[in-house]
């Protein structure tokens, strides 16, 4: 009989600090595809894998941690969440607490948020706030107000988000069969890289500084190394490159347009103890890497998403990329949320035929 997935909860509870009395909120999130790009890996002589996080319930890697941080929400009978958000976790938040029975407060920069990403947030029910300055103001308003009245926050720092989140690495030694050498991902607020790296080592039999004691069940490694963990900025939002956070970041990838991230210190650690790397590129490089994703692998990916491609590439023509070596990189979210960034000025008006075979042969030059 097929296995039918159900959740990253459900699948992976041995190594998740679930209770039992937890009445596990779930959408059937995880589960991802991990697809082979002939085009990147015919380029750099490697076999690169595309980890694609859009196809989750909300359309980005958010799911994963948001099942795990609601579910743990509900049993602690707190009926309102609150989230800053530049979209993803916005919309995820907004879903989940539908689903569970909670209302959802979200805290946006003002016009900084692409309209799919706050159209889900609506649809789902959630009440908006937009603030006239960047994610990291709104990070420190809602870190404010969940302190002081009764609002669980469901930010990356809350830590059940990346102990769901971790669950990505699983699904990929699970289909690899083992870990891959290299895993390269965007970094904003740091949550992913800092989740990804616990869960490669977690599956090698490791703990790091983010390891919860509850989810350390001892259990068997499934892997017999860790990759290193090639993390990738926008070069207007790159407080990594820089050594300090920074003030006004700027980029057209506005899921990683953070001055100040949360998880500074679990992202050095994964960098530094996987002896990876966290590099910077260009909107320019960014929108290129999307645009060639989507027309020679056949997947479409939001800006932040391409970051990841991107600084794969770019560490290609530097020559930093070691031939026959097994790649993942992870794209975060759907490129469907911010269409208007991705056509840019393309032309978008085809021409228009009449009805008939003969036309559409001359327009399309056969
Ligand atoms: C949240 C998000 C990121 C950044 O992840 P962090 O954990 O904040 O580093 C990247 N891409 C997309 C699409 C996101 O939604």
């Amino acid at each position: 009989m097929a296995h039918v997935w159900r959740g990253v909860v459900h699948e992976y509870i041995n190594r998740l600090p679930v209770d039992d009395n937890d009445e596990i909120v779930t959408l059937a999130e995880g589960g991802t595809a991990l697809v082979r790009s002939a085009d990147l890996s015919e380029q750099l002589h490697a076999d690169v894998y595309i980890k694609v996080e859009g196809m989750n319930p909300t359309g980005s890697f958010k799911d994963r941690g948001m099942t795990m941080a609601m579910t743990k929400v509900k049993s602690s009978g707190t009926q309102i969440v609150a989230c800053a958000s530049t979209g993803n976790t916005s919309a995820s938040a907004a879903a989940y607490a539908g689903a569970a029975g909670l209302e959802c407060a979200v805290i946006l920069p003002a016009g900084k948020i692409a309209a799919g990403k706050i159209a889900q947030a609506i649809v789902h029910g959630a009440q908006l706030v937009a603030v006239d300055g960047n994610f990291d103001d709104c990070l420190r308003i809602v870190r404010q107000l969940t302190e002081k009245y009764p609002v669980a926050l469901v930010n990356s720092v809350n830590p059940y988000r990346l102990q769901g989140q971790k669950t990505a690495a699983f699904e990929i030694v699970d289909t690899l069969g083992d870990a891959p050498d290299i895993h390269v991902l965007p970094v904003g607020n740091a949550g992913n890289i800092s989740a990804y790296w616990m869960g490669y080592c977690e599956y090698a039999g490791k703990k790091t500084a983010s390891t919860f004691e509850e989810s350390w069940k001892s259990e068997k490694p499934v892997a017999t190394k860790v990759p290193q963990m090639w993390g990738v900025q926008a070069q207007g939002a790159a407080p990594f490159i820089a050594g300090h956070p920074i003030d006004n970041p700027e980029t057209v990838a506005t899921a990683i347009r953070i001055g100040n991230p949360a998880s500074w210190d679990y992202a050095v650690a994964a960098r530094d103890d996987s002896h990876g790397n966290i590099t910077c590129v260009s909107d320019k490089q960014i929108l290129h890497a999307q645009a060639r994703l989507a027309a020679k692998t056949g997947i479409f990916v939001e800006p932040a998403s391409a970051a990841s491609v991107a600084g794969l590439l770019q560490h290609h023509e530097r020559g930093h990329v070691p031939e026959g070596a097994t790649i993942v990189c992870t794209v975060t979210g759907n490129g469907l949320k911010d269409t208007a960034t991705a056509l840019g000025d393309r032309d978008v008006n085809p021409a228009v035929i009449a009805p008939r075979l003969e036309e559409a042969v001359v327009a399309l030059g056969l």
